[in-house]
């Protein structure tokens, strides 16, 4: 990622000798549409509005901090990547980016199927309503329970994680008296991330079972050996917000290199691959992701090639995209608060959110854009930090940014891209209430994920 060392803002220009930032957009009023999802536009007064409602009558109605989810472009998302993977494939949406029952059902809808990794994300997809067959069930420690669960309800695959777990997951089944369809997520020593990706020869993580040293191998045979277990396919999940392909290039010629093994060995061809989610979306304008179509034709191209080379029949591939469904289909909407100007460093922007409903800077140093929305500004442009309200100096949500220098307390401003890993993230912190989640569709607003209360609060306090 090409980032400018030295901003040209045309205040503090002097002074900055830290951050990643590039130069203001030349107009702070244009809303790069790549950041933003499909329904936004600036209404003739110049006001941010989506599905067509002005974000000062959603502030009226929902408050703020608020999600705000754009429905139809959500919808839109599950089927570019259902249509770009054709019938010959299977797309999961990864729950844990953000799971509602509504989102369940625009799932169950749009025919895409869902990735769960606990009995909460579990109990959620099948209460509203997904077929259990369309389920898979990830994670490192599942407890007892939740696979009992999982196996019950018949969900259409787990996939396995670690030695103890075929066994576990065997003996489950057999209980039941059926045998589960399941995977096993091999680590093939990729590791991931936004423009690079990194081949290591081990793999020091607690997710999957490494191909390297025949782990993989072993874990296969096992599995193969019990009653339980129906053996569909190999797992394999390398990072997340990634645009390079090459990591899944090597991954998938890994995947398909242990297929073959298999074949060798066993004499059975399994008839899938999983080559999991982790594929980016743009955060901010330099974020140049890729279309579901041309992912799918790479993926397609990839594995097509290696299955040829080594004279296997091409897998069923399943794809789990999380973020590249939702994360760009939602954005937050924040009050500005105390403005607060460093003089010869940066304006503290405070809003009424923070940490508490997007971790995401905190946690991963993650970029993020900024626009104010409840209006237009020709004033120039400032650079700022946006912060929350929390009891903590990196509770930051855009780190830094530029904002009209004419920015006031109780203008509204919105953070872009929010709708992944951000209230599936959210925390209680300071007893912040957790925002709402509002879906907007064609001129209608309606909460899907109601804002937490004080009530909602004292009602866990039991003591
Ligand atoms: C997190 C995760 C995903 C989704 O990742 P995104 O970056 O949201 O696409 C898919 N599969 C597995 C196994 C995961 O852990």
């Amino acid at each position: 990622m090409s980032r400018s060392a030295h901003p040209a803002g045309p205040r503090h220009a002097d002074v900055l000798t830290e951050g990643h930032y590039s130069a203001p957009a030349a107009d702070l009023n244009v809303l790069d549409e790549k950041v933003w999802s499909r329904t936004v536009t600036r209404d003739a007064d110049g006001a941010l509005t989506v599905g067509g409602i002005t974000v000062a009558r959603l502030a009226e109605e929902f408050g703020t901090p608020a999600y705000f989810l754009d429905e139809s472009d959500f919808r839109a998302r599950c089927r570019a990547w259902a249509d770009a993977f054709g019938p010959d494939a299977d797309v999961f949406y990864a729950g844990k980016a953000f799971l509602s029952r509504a989102v369940v059902r625009w799932l169950k809808e749009e025919g895409l199927n869902l990735d769960v990794c606990s009995g909460g994300e579990l109990t959620t997809a099948l209460d509203a309503g997904m077929p259990a067959e369309r389920i898979a069930f990830h994670g490192n420690n599942k407890t007892v329970a939740e696979i009992e669960r999982a196996v019950e309800a018949g969900v259409g695959r787990i996939v396995l994680d670690s030695f103890q777990e075929i066994v576990r997951v065997a003996h489950i089944a057999q209980r039941h008296g059926v045998r589960q369809r399941v995977q096993i997520r091999v680590t093939v020593g990729v590791e991931a991330h936004t423009h690079e990706f990194i081949a290591t020869a081990h793999e020091d993580q607690k997710f999957g079972i490494a191909l390297a040293d025949g782990q993989a191998a072993e874990a296969v045979r096992r599995a193969l050996s019990l009653d339980g277990l129906d053996l569909i396919g190999v797992h394999s999940h390398i990072g997340s917000q990634i645009f390079d392909m090459a990591g899944f290039e090597v991954s998938a010629r890994r995947v398909v290199q242990l297929l073959a093994e298999i074949r060798d060995e066993h004499g059975v061809e399994l008839p899938e691959i999983d080559l999991g989610g982790g594929l980016g979306i743009a955060y901010t304008s330099e974020d140049d992701p890729r279309e579901p179509h041309e992912i799918a034709k790479a993926l397609s191209d990839i594995v097509t090639r290696e299955c040829e080379s080594a004279k296997l029949r091409t897998p069923r591939i399943s794809v789990e995209p999380g973020r590249a469904i939702v994360g760009p289909t939602a954005f937050t909407l924040y009050e500005v608060g105390t403005i607060k100007p460093l003089e010869g460093l940066r304006t503290y922007v405070s809003v009424d959110g923070g940490m508490s409903d997007n971790i995401r800077t905190a946690l991963y140093d993650a970029e993020y854009s900024v626009a104010l929305v409840s209006r237009t500004s020709d004033a120039e442009p400032m650079l700022v930090r946006v912060v929350g309200k929390h009891c903590e100096s990196g509770d930051i949500v855009v780190k830094d940014a530029f904002l009209p220098a004419d920015l006031a307390p109780g203008d509204l401003i919105a953070v872009p891209a929010t709708g992944a890993y951000c209230r599936s993230m959210a925390s209680n912190y300071n007893h912040a209430l957790r925002p709402p989640v509002v879906a907007v569709r064609d001129g209608e607003a309606r909460v899907i994920v109601r804002r937490e209360t004080e009530e909602d609060l004292l009602r866990l306090d039991v003591g």
